[in-house]
């Protein structure tokens, strides 16, 4: 099919509800795909942050290979091999707790509300988040997402939702009381910019869920699975929450969505509360074993780390030529070039120079590259931007 039979397939038969780029996409390996056209790109930017170990990884293709032969789904009536591994693997890797599947981050944040509102029934039911944040689209996490753009057209939201401005220990005291049941918050901010949430931020979060018997949510949909070089973002700081979601690079480009809870907490969690019919499918969770396994044996975890700082360093440096970059922030392989102005043009110019990165809030440029990605990748986008940003001098 030509790129253009396929737009108007689209034009037709699916709902508009998404502002595609002009491009059909028909292949991925690694930090490259590939459109209908046969132009080749490189991707900083995968599958909106799925793909984090790079398009198709092999391990991952061959899990879902060998899975598909054997079983590819089987309800949650059963017990089911792959999803237990899956969940003591995640356990091990985090603080030790049990998991609930779903296919999607908001499945996995909506799980987590509907959790600490049981766990801390029936004087508690408010839910505090952050502006800036973004945590799904379904309507509890539309509500939990502090962003009124998000909002329009959609009220009224469920009640019992509370913002308070990021980082600002002060109103969070202000904004709490009894009546909290949990506080969700990104480590980093993903959509919101790449903000990354402050120590003395999240040990308060952390203390005041405790004085007051809240939940403490960290919505690692975006962070979790390696991507800032340790398993989960909250690692880098020096405490435990309550309950983290995950989705996006789990299932390295399989529909996967899970939360944790610690076991106390996850006990409220009894038969007949919350359920997801394809949640835990054999399919996804063979492919997310061989995500975690992938990461380890290929020492991705390190490499995350490594060329965080070398990207850092390098985009460091073009904000030395270019004064439209004001700085330049994240952890590891999640990092926001803040820009002095609207940057779409320049995501889209970098496109047409066949490397994607993305613009989220407007003058913030994303960069995520897969943790496969190597030196000279990562050189070939910068020396790239490093073009366009130089057209772009007015
Ligand atoms: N939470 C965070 C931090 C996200 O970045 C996203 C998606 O971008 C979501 C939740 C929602 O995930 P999904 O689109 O899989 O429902």
């Amino acid at each position: 099919m030509t790129t253009q039979e396929t737009i108007d397939l689209f034009d037709k038969y699916v709902i508009g509800n998404y502002a595609r780029l002009p491009r059909v996409i028909v292949k991925g390996h690694g930090c490259y795909c590939y459109d209908a056209d046969g132009n080749e790109i490189l991707d900083m930017f995968p599958g909106w942050a799925v793909s984090g170990i790079g398009h198709c990884h092999p391990k991952v293709v061959e899990a879902i290979r060998e899975q598909a032969g054997r079983l590819l789904h089987i309800d949650n009536t059963f017990y089911s091999e792959p999803q237990g591994i899956l969940a003591k693997l995640l356990s091990e890797r985090a603080f030790g707790g049990k998991c609930f599947f779903c296919n999607s981050g908001a499945e996995a944040n909506e799980a987590a509300l509907k959790l600490a509102r049981l766990h801390t029934a029936p004087q508690k039911y408010k839910f505090i988040t952050a502006e800036g944040s973004f945590h799904g689209r379904t309507f509890a996490t539309v509500a939990a997402t502090a962003q009124p753009k998000y909002h329009e057209g959609f009220l009224p939201l469920p009640p019992g939702f509370v913002y308070v401005p990021f980082n600002d220990v002060d109103a969070l005291e202000a904004a709490f009381s009894d009546e909290v049941a949990a506080v969700m918050v990104e480590p980093i901010q993903g959509e919101g910019g790449i903000n990354v949430a402050t120590r003395q931020y999240l040990e308060a979060i952390r203390r005041l869920c405790d004085e007051n018997g809240a939940i403490m949510i960290l919505d690692e949909v975006q962070t979790g699975i390696g991507r800032t070089g340790k398993w989960f973002a909250y690692q880098h700081f020096d405490l435990t929450p309550d309950i983290i979601t995950m989705a996006k690079s789990l299932g390295g480009g399989a529909a996967i969505g899970a939360m944790m809870a610690k076991p106390d907490v996850a006990a409220s969690l009894v038969p007949g509360k919350h359920a997801s019919t394809f949640g835990g499918n054999a399919l996804a969770c063979a492919a997310a074993i061989a995500v975690i396994e992938a990461i380890e044996q290929e020492n991705m975890l390190e490499n995350a780390v490594q060329l965080g700082e070398y990207a850092r360093r390098k985009l460091e440096q073009l904000k030395e030529k270019h004064s439209i970059i004001d700085h330049v922030r994240g952890i590891g392989l999640m990092i926001g070039i803040q820009l002095t102005r609207p940057g779409t043009d320049i995501a889209d110019r970098c496109l047409e120079k066949g490397l994607r990165i993305n613009c989220t809030n407007k003058t913030v440029l994303r960069f995520m590259p897969p943790m496969i990605a190597t030196r000279d990748q990562l050189d070939q986008a910068v020396d790239i931007l490093d073009g366009v940003l130089g057209e772009n001098v007015k």
